[in-house]
């Protein structure tokens, strides 16, 4: 097992999805920085479409999502969408090539099949599409037979569902009911439809949860072929995301169950043949994440870790962030606010921050130690951070080599932990980060 050092571990830290993360995100930024950045973008793009809707809400849910009951709700939100699609695509420099979609949400299978191709029509017209990369999260108790033959048509071919745990038990502790048949289903509709890339989102440290009852959920995703698998610690944070109260938390794993856990599912998911990208990200070798380890091209951006190079990720919907090399910017979160500034067809753009030369380079520095476990950080650095770096150091998890910082094997659980050291925004409101592991 890892070496388990809960001292190490005690600070909760970010995840750094994005440098500077949105915690720092202020009202100096908005609509009119995101529109120069529109402008003066070039070359590859990448975009992410966010659906924020679900047939059902889960308990421990963090996602900026709410329930489709309200038909006028959710069609008002697409139009808006579309609009800003359209914006959007008329503020764009004329080089841009867009070379990935991703969907996300919520869920986006929460709209209709029409709906989804009708959206998808409207981002063929507006963005300069070139043959980009689709991928789509999928809610798989609501994967109903006619989205197969859609995703097929629009040439969808990446997928990621909501698994979180293959035990009735704890579905119900949860509030995620699912028969395995349900995801079994899922699965083969999709691999139908031609996903040739399927994730598995799974969770660690559920209330209650059993050693054995993680690992026959791990057993069923590699039994069920998931080429990726993501296995995140569930983060109880109640005063942060209201809906988690019902979930029980005196019967939540100790922090020592938790680690073991996170070996465990490292242990398992390795032993059967998947990749390790990070410590809590696995994908088959013949996986485009998987190679991307290996080759050292490994990226991180607000979807986790990812192979996409694109310099650009553009953010649509409300509560999207958009980043660009030298900003970050976040669209309103507020539904009602979001559909007004479109009706007006004005940028959505609400908050975000300027990243300055120091910023990206810390940004670079932090995403290679997450993506590739060590980065030139610069003697100077090693100096000034040698007493934070020491208890990792001495406990032979990280190492300094002239002047890069290279983390161990051992120190994997560690990399957020870490990396954190060398965030300058990081000396305060810790109370918003959860737990490394
Ligand atoms: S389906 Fe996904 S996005 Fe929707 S509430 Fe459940 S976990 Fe959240």
């Amino acid at each position: 097992m890892w070496p388990y050092h809960p001292d190490l571990l005690a600070r909760p830290v970010p995840r750094y999805t994005s440098f500077p993360t949105a915690a720092e995100f202020t009202g100096a930024v908005g609509a009119a920085e995101q529109g120069a950045a529109l402008e003066r973008t070039s070359g590859d793009v990448s975009v992410y479409v966010h659906i924020p809707f679900c047939e059902e809400i889960c308990w421990y849910c963090g996602c900026n999502t709410s329930r489709t009951n309200r038909e006028a709700r959710l069609t008002s939100y697409l139009d808006a969408l579309h609009r800003e699609i359209a914006v959007v695509g008329s503020r764009l420099g004329k080089d841009v090539r867009v070379r990935r979609i991703a969907f996300g949400g919520g869920s986006p299978n929460a709209i209709s099949p029409l709906e989804f191709v009708r959206l998808t029509d409207v981002l063929t017209l507006h963005l300069p599409l070139h043959d980009p990369v689709l991928s789509i999260e999928l809610d798989p108790r609501t994967l109903r037979e006619d989205w197969g033959m859609v995703l097929r048509c629009v040439g969808v071919t990446r997928a990621s569902l909501g698994v979180q745990t293959l035990s009735p038990r704890l579905q119900q502790a949860i509030g995620r009911v699912q028969p395995r048949e349900v995801i079994a289903r899922g699965t083969e509709l999709l691999r139908r439809s031609g996903i040739t890339s399927l994730n598995y989102d799974l969770m660690y440290g559920l209330p209650g949860q059993t050693d054995e009852e993680l690992s026959e959920t791990l057993a069923g995703a590699v039994e069920l072929g998931a080429d990726r698998v993501a296995l995140f610690g569930y983060a109880h944070v109640p005063h942060l995301i209201p809906r988690q109260k019902r979930i029980d938390a005196s019967a939540l794993p100790d922090q020592d169950a938790r680690f073991r856990m996170a070996w465990n599912g490292w242990a398992q998911l390795t032993g059967a043949g998947y990749h390790p990208i990070g410590f809590d990200h696995f994908a088959l070798p013949g996986d485009a994440l998987a190679q991307a380890a290996v080759a050292g091209t490994l990226r991180r951006n607000f979807q986790g870790f990812t192979e996409d190079q694109a310099p650009v990720l553009l953010g649509l919907g409300a509560t999207a962030i958009s980043q660009f090399p030298d900003l970050i910017v976040q669209n309103e979160k507020n539904a009602g606010r979001y559909r007004m500034l479109l009706s007006q067809e004005r940028l959505p753009g609400a908050l975000g921050i300027v990243r300055s030369a120091a910023d990206q380079a810390t940004g670079l520095l932090i995403e290679q130690l997450l993506c590739v476990g060590e980065a030139r950080v610069g003697r100077d650095k090693l100096v000034q951070l040698a007493g934070s770096l020491a208890p990792f150091i001495e406990r032979g998890l990280a190492d300094a080599r002239e002047d890069w910082l290279v983390i161990h094997a051992s120190g994997l659980p560690y990399a957020r932990t870490i990396a954190a050291l060398f965030d300058p925004y990081r000396q305060d409101s810790m109370r918003r980060f959860s737990s490394a592991v």
